[in-house]
């Protein structure tokens, strides 16, 4: 695997790949787990080459304090990247990525970042985009690789590369779980054990709630959530949200006969943020 932290210096290795061959790409901010490495294993699998970013964009943060503590492993994430046979690794500064000013081009993602994670957190998605769209540009992939954990973030990219008719074909990969439910995620290393061991409790519910919902029961099972937690000691929910899983429109009826008047292909997932203690974790599940 090589190395690269300049644009520079990864566009010349990147103009060695074959013409006849593709290029996969799976942006990441670091601290890598089993979640990170199924997309590189599913990348590998579908593209000749395959380049794997680590940044920690500071554009996305809503909270300083969260962009200060995030994890950092490099030395083992780069055991981890040989390890799934990664070809590139590029790990740019601040600098590299904005030159300039360290700020988030503003999107029209057509009102799916208005919900949720949009809501809850100022300025996420324009930074998302705006570094997404940079990192694009340098590796100019075929393909490019998102977790469905992050759902809300793959619809957004979609949405971008569909405005700005990029020519990259975006793959989604399913959550990747520990053995105990709880979605994988780097900021499960900051969760103290007591937090660690309630944790699996979000899946748990998702899990009770997509049995409540069965197709039409959206207000019932959000009233439930929202009772579940509230009789939790630990954990503080923010939100749950059952949306459409392609415009993210929140889905608040409880009547079938409702339901039918919609597009009956219409399919509907489970969003949920929780906070437990200052680490704040987000997971999703589909409702068919
Ligand atoms: P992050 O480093 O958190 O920005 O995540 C980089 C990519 O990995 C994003 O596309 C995430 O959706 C994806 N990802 C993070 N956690 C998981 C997981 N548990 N399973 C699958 N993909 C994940």
């Amino acid at each position: 695997m090589q190395i690269f932290t300049t644009v520079k210096t990864l566009k010349l290795a990147l103009k060695n790949v074959l013409p006849n061959q593709t290029v996969g790409f799976v942006p990441t901010m670091g601290a890598l787990h089993k979640g990170h490495l199924s997309l590189v294993k599913n990348a590998k699998k579908t593209a000749d080459r395959v380049v794997v970013s680590i940044f920690v964009n500071p554009t996305q943060f809503d909270r300083k304090e969260d962009l200060i503590n995030y994890p950092s492993t490099f030395q083992t994430d780069i055991k981890h990247l040989q390890e799934v046979s990664c070809d590139f690794l590029f790990v740019p500064t601040i600098k590299e990525m904005y030159p300039n000013h360290t700020e988030s081009q503003v999107f029209d993602f057509d009102g799916l970042d208005q919900v949720m994670e949009g809501a809850h957190r100022k300025g996420h998605f324009n930074g998302v985009g705006t570094i997404v769209k940079r990192l694009f540009e340098i590796v100019q992939p075929n393909f490019a690789f998102f977790g469905e954990k992050d759902f809300q973030q793959l619809q957004i990219i979609k949405k971008m590369v569909e405005k700005e008719s990029l020519q990259v074909k975006i793959i989604a990969v399913p959550i990747f779980r520990e053995p105990d439910g709880l979605a994988m995620s780097s900021r499960n290393s900051r969760l103290t054990d007591l937090y660690r061991e309630e944790a699996p409790f979000i899946f748990q519910t998702l899990l009770k709630a997509k049995a409540m919902f069965d197709g039409k029961n959206a207000i019932k099972t959000t009233k439930w959530v929202e009772e579940a937690f509230k009789n939790h000691p630990l954990l503080v929910l923010e939100y749950f949200t059952i949306a459409d899983e392609s415009n993210l429109l929140p889905f608040r009826k409880n009547d079938k006969k409702e339901f039918e008047k919609g597009n009956k292909n219409q399919k509907y997932r489970a969003f949920i943020a929780v906070f437990a203690g200052d680490i704040r974790l987000i997971d999703t599940i589909a409702l068919y």
